[in-house]
């Protein structure tokens, strides 16, 4: 038995993807390599991180659950007040962005300069509209603890602001390329944000928002209720429920291809050179059967249709062979249209008879002769009788 970390949203979603995954990075504590495209991320955030800070006017924050909560009024008077000139120069910005700038993981000189000729455009953008609409932040890069029933959990937010009417909206910067409303409506990472400021800050949350850098577009949706977040706790206590018990199977998928322990991972383990040969003759004769199975199985159905229809023009049910005789069986079903007889049944007063609608439920409504002789004309006339024919071999002559 393991004892279970609090589940940041990557930690979760890493042990979705492949739990195997999650030990080698959460357990083992193995490094990946960099890769460009999240060292971008990463250095945008915390160019955000900064630019954004001399914004903030921190809000109330809830105390532990025998501490009273504090409220606005008793923040010292020397809150910082949103600057109302702009407090970085576009040169700053750029100096900033400079000094931040890492090239880990990028595959090439050019794919760098492209990225971060993106990142200097985009940040530049990003300060026009910062200056003009002048966001409220009441946090930037917010680290935000909870044991949500039971479930610790944690996670590092972008920036919270304030809504015109006194709540909050939780914002995540994006700098993929593309992005969505179905993206933000289906966050699951938005959802474990809510919950995370919902237990540490007394507003409550108004709005969830991926931020789409690369088009300035704020994703917004409502916050979300509490089926959708008792569906997420489920998830995050199947997820603390397999960590617990050390169920590290890996879980082999798209997700292996970028993957960077692959060459230990036992999905990817190589079969010794020992016993190559034979597994190798092994595969090669699986495959054959597999496919003689499938020319069989076709070949199968074909002999019988014909030997069917041949039955049916003569009338016949058995037919001998050499060695044994084919008998024509018949299977009889019926199918009711639930469209039809659930109308019937509520025009009836009857509703509450029918449960799953299930072909010998409806048989014995048919035959319960204390419902209406209309009413059960009705039901039956919903009805389409189904035959199948199948044959079945004899005991070959002289067996046993
Ligand atoms: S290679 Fe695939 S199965 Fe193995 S740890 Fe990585 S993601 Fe999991």
């Amino acid at each position: 038995m393991s004892q279970v970390p609090a589940l940041s949203y990557s930690s979760y979603r890493t042990y979705l993807e492949c739990p195997q995954r999650w030990k080698y990075l959460y357990v083992d504590k193995l490094p990946e390599t960099p890769r460009g495209y999240f060292t971008f991320g990463r250095v945008v955030h915390s160019v955000l991180e900064e630019l954004v800070r001399p914004l903030v006017v921190p809000s109330a924050r809830r105390r532990g659950e025998t501490e009273s909560q504090r409220t606005l009024d008793e923040w010292p008077s020397a809150v910082p007040v949103a600057p109302a000139q702009p407090w970085m120069t576009q040169e700053q910005l750029l100096a900033l962005y400079d000094r931040s700038w890492t090239g880990d993981g990028y595959v090439s000189v050019e794919e760098e300069n492209r990225y971060r000729s993106l990142g200097r455009d985009l940040l530049l953008r990003y300060y026009e509209q910062l200056l003009r609409d002048r966001p409220r932040p009441v946090a930037v890069e917010a680290h935000l603890e909870a044991r949500w029933n039971g479930i610790p959990v944690h996670g590092y937010i972008d920036r919270i602001d304030r809504t015109p009417a006194g709540g909050l909206e939780i914002v995540d910067y994006k700098t993929s390329r593309e992005l969505s409303n179905e993206d933000a409506q289906d966050s699951d990472q938005l959802s474990l944000y809510q919950v995370l400021v919902a237990n540490n800050y007394t507003e409550p949350v108004e709005r969830l928002t991926l931020f789409h850098l690369r088009s300035l577009t704020p994703l917004r949706t409502r916050p979300r209720d509490a089926g959708a977040l008792t569906s997420l706790h489920d998830r995050l206590g199947t997820v603390s429920d397999g960590i617990r018990n050390d169920a590290f199977e890996p879980n082999p998928g798209r997700q292996c291809t970028r993957c960077d322990f692959r060459s230990i991972c036992p999905e990817f383990r190589a079969v010794p050179p020992t016993d190559g040969a034979r597994l190798t003759e092994l595969v090669d004769r699986f495959e054959a059967l597999r496919q003689e199975e499938h020319r069989l199985e076709t070949e199968l159905r074909r002999t019988a249709e014909e030997l069917h229809r041949a039955a049916e023009e003569l009338g016949v049910h058995r037919v001998a062979g050499t060695r044994t005789t084919a008998i024509r069986r018949r299977e009889e079903a019926w199918q009711y249209s639930l469209d039809t007889i659930r109308p019937l049944l509520e025009r009836s007063g009857l509703a509450g008879r029918l449960g799953t609608g299930t072909p010998e439920e409806v048989r014995r409504l048919l035959r319960d002769l204390t419902i209406d002789p209309e009413v059960r004309r009705g039901l039956a006339e919903a009805g389409a009788r189904r035959v199948r024919w199948y044959w079945e071999l004899e005991e070959p002559r002289g067996a046993g």
